[in-house]
């Protein structure tokens, strides 16, 4: 069976369909050699992608913060309708925008997108839940707020370091990470936005702190406000999730994923992700 998947281009300012083992970017790109671009995962659900605007949002400020040519929000739209134009109705996929500097140098940048199926894996997360772990990325919890070097709150390519901190959660029988600062202060996970419930609130860190702002929290406490869930945004440490009435890592392409075990600690969600889940797919 052919694997379901779509590429599109953008090139000379035209956006092209193009067939998936199509060769399409050079050896000498700038996102392949130094990981030099940012992206963003869109959901596409029912042959639609309602959160793109967000994720457009959200591609702009990390080229701006990477000082990336950008070219358009209306190119990376069209991009986006190219590769998910016919895709099935009933297979949520996960489409990937890459932006990179291409071959840099005054050279117009690359901008690609690419759709597949969402793993079976992360279904089975967004239904069942996750083990998460705790590791620390070593940094201060206010340091990248003035270490704009340190690229803090744009959606780069270089996720190496994320994959490498999931991978030591699955050698640990966990499926996931919350990352925390030198101090022991919340910050995100390596692909999602910590959010917890205490206190009749939901909360998440601070932006702050160099993390990414979730378009998926930001649509889940925008839509718990109107329904009468109060929000917070809290510099949380890993004993507040221990004490929390539920935590979730929540994402564009997984949604809200509740934690079931916290550092080898069993907890529950006090029944509360049944109300996230259908703020959610409002
Ligand atoms: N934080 C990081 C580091 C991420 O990679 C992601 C996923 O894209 C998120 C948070 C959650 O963002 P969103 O809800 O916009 O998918």
């Amino acid at each position: 069976m052919t694997a379901l998947r779509r590429v599109a281009l953008w090139t000379d300012g035209t956006v092209r369909a193009v067939a998936p083992d199509e060769p399409v970017v050079t050896a000498f790109d700038q996102g392949l050699g130094r990981g030099d671009g940012v992206f963003e995962s869109v959901l596409v659900t029912g042959g639609r992608t309602p959160h793109l605007d967000a994720h457009l949002t959200r591609l702009r400020r990390s080229a701006e913060l990477l000082e990336l040519t950008h070219p358009g929000e209306e190119a990376v739209r069209t991009l986006v309708a190219a590769a998910s134009a016919d895709w099935p109705a009933d297979v949520d996929g996960a489409c990937r925008v890459f932006l990179t500097r291409g071959l840099g140098a005054g050279e117009p940048p690359t901008l690609l997108a690419l759709l597949a199926a969402v793993p079976a894996e992360t279904l089975r997360q967004r239904e069942t839940g996750i083990a998460v772990v705790t590791l620390s990325l070593g940094v201060p919890a206010d340091f990248r707020a003035t270490a704009p070097w340190l690229l803090g709150g744009a959606k780069t390519l270089s996720y190496a370091v994320n994959m490498a901190a999931q991978r030591h959660a699955h050698a640990a029988g966990a499926d996931d990470v919350v990352f925390t600062s030198l101090e022991g202060r919340l910050f995100e996970g390596p692909t999602s936005t910590v959010v917890w419930a205490a206190d009749g609130r939901l909360h998440t860190p601070p932006v702050e702190t160099g993390i990414l702002a979730g378009t998926t929290q930001a649509r889940l406490f925008a839509r718990a406000e109107a329904d009468g869930w109060p929000t917070a945004v809290t510099a949380g440490t890993v004993a507040d999730l221990h004490e929390a009435d539920a935590v979730w890592l929540l994402s564009g392409i997984r949604g809200a994923a509740r934690v079931t075990r916290l550092d080898g600690v069993q907890r529950d969600d006090a029944g509360l992700t049944a109300r996230v889940a259908e703020l959610l797919a409002r």
